[in-house]
Parts: C-alpha cells; structure tokens; sequence
C-alpha cells in the first residue's frame, strides 16, 4: 500500500500535469469508488472548475476545484496515469489531456466534499498528527505514544501519527534501536526524540528517491528507488547491515515487523 512518500511523490507528478487545467467532463466507471456521491452529484461539483491545488493528508490525495475538492485513498492498487489503461475506474478529461484512474483490487476510495468542509469530512477528521505538518512537535509525538500499545502498532494508528505504513515504521524503529514489540509508553525520552526524528528523516529520503516500489505503486512519471535502502523490510533471514545478525520477521496485529535482535533493544 503507498505510504506518505509514495503518495506525495503522487501528488507532486500530479501537481506538474493537472495544476490550473479545466476539468471538462469525467467518467465513473466504478461505482465503488465513490464514497458520497453519485456520478450526477461529481459531475456537476466539478465540470468546468480549475484545480487549484493538488494536497495531501497523510495517505490521501486532495484535488481542490475551488467551492468543491475530491479526496483519494488509493489503498491497496490504486494508481493514476495519463495513458489509457485496460480497465479505468474514473476518467477525468482536462484540456488538453485525460488523467486516468486505474484500480485492479477496487478498494480505492473517492470523497467529495465543500472545500471549506475538508477537515471535518470523515476519513480525514480522524487523522493525527503528520510529519512535516506544523503539528508534528516533539512534545505532541511524545504524547501521541501514551499508550501501553506496542510501539509498531502505534506508529501505523492513523488516529496517532497520520501517513506511516509498514515499511516505514519498520525502517524508522530499526535506524531508532528500537524493537517493535516494546510498549509505546516504556520509550526513554532519548529513545522517543531519536524516533521522531528518524521518521522524518526517512521519509524525506524516501520522498527524493521517487518512494518504495512494492506491489503496484507507480507515479505519473515511474516507480520508486527507495527499495534499494530499506535495512530491514522484508529481509527475513538476511544479516543486518550493522551487526550482521539475522533480521527475524515477526506478527504484529496480523502484520509483519522486521527487525534485528540485537540492534533494536
Ligand atoms: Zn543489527
């Protein structure tokens, strides 16, 4: 599933292609996608506005045409291209060039929504705090980790800390020394600080080499290099780049952690 640097690179491959187009008609071709809305109701929020601005909140994509915006979840599969693919769910036609909607799983989601409503609609109320927004404090991700939750665990609640997925926390608790099954709340101060800042520094790395490539993740202009960085995800069984000890996989909450037994106290 992309993560927060698979969906900002999105946004910004976006950004450059549609920013300031006019929206002239769009297709809905899978009724799933739309969340609270019919196609009737799209179609006339949007036909004949501008993108204004292309954002992003935590794991979701927010296309702002003026009065109204549409907010994405891409979940598992979904992705966006300029080309035609086989089986577009949404076609949104712009001057001058189409943008495309392709969905293979379908779990993909689309909100609409008055623009001055967006905080308040519901997938996006809920979110907590998020690297790289002005709400991302030491002193409020220091509070976010009250909880006797393991530490993994709460680093994927949304409600928590917004737009990190598996990868990315396991790779921030590894380059923090930090084993995933300790309790949120038994983090040292030191040991908190570091993890707040290793999260951001992730993501940023991850956000300049275009995201992750896993599975399906695909920008307008390509797929992600970061796989070549990860130190932990998905190396069951391998040495550690730092101690050459073997990294173990474990289950966490029906997901799998990665981690070194020995670096990750
Ligand atoms: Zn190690």
């Amino acid at each position: 599933m992309p993560e927060l640097p698979e969906v900002e690179t999105i946004r910004r491959s976006l950004e450059r292609e549609v920013l300031n187009l006019q929206l002239r008609d769009l297709e809905v071709h899978e009724p799933r996608l739309l969340q609270n809305c019919t196609e009737k109701e799209l179609k006339r929020a949007l036909i004949g506005n501008k993108v204004g601005k292309l954002g992003r909140r935590a794991k979701f994509l927010i296309f702002d045409f003026g009065k109204h915006s549409i907010v994405f979840h891409l979940r598992m599969t979904g992705w966006f291209s300029l080309d035609r693919p086989q089986k577009p769910r949404l076609i949104l036609k712009f001057d001058r060039k189409t943008l495309y909607f392709e969905d293979t799983r379908r779990f993909g989601t689309l909100h609409l929504t008055e623009t001055k409503n967006l905080s308040e609609l519901q997938p996006l109320a809920q979110l907590g705090i998020e690297p790289f927004h002005p709400s991302y404090t030491l002193k409020n991700f220091r509070a976010s980790l009250q909880s006797p939750q393991e530490i993994k665990r709460s680093l994927l609640d949304q409600t928590k800390i917004a737009g990190l997925g598996n990868i990315y926390a396991c790779e921030a608790l590894f380059a923090s020394k930090i084993h995933p099954e300790r309790s949120a709340s038994s983090l040292s101060a030191q040991e908190v600080k570091r993890l707040f800042t290793q999260i951001e520094k992730m993501l940023e790395r991850a956000i300049s080499e275009q995201g992750t490539t896993v599975d399906t993740y695909r920008s307008l202009d390509g797929v992600g290099n970061f796989q070549n960085f990860l130190a932990v995800y998905d190396r069951e069984n391998q040495p550690c780049i730092h101690c050459k000890a073997t990294i173990e996989r474990l289950e966490q909450g029906g997901r799998s952690s990665y981690c070194c037994p020995k670096c990750q106290k």
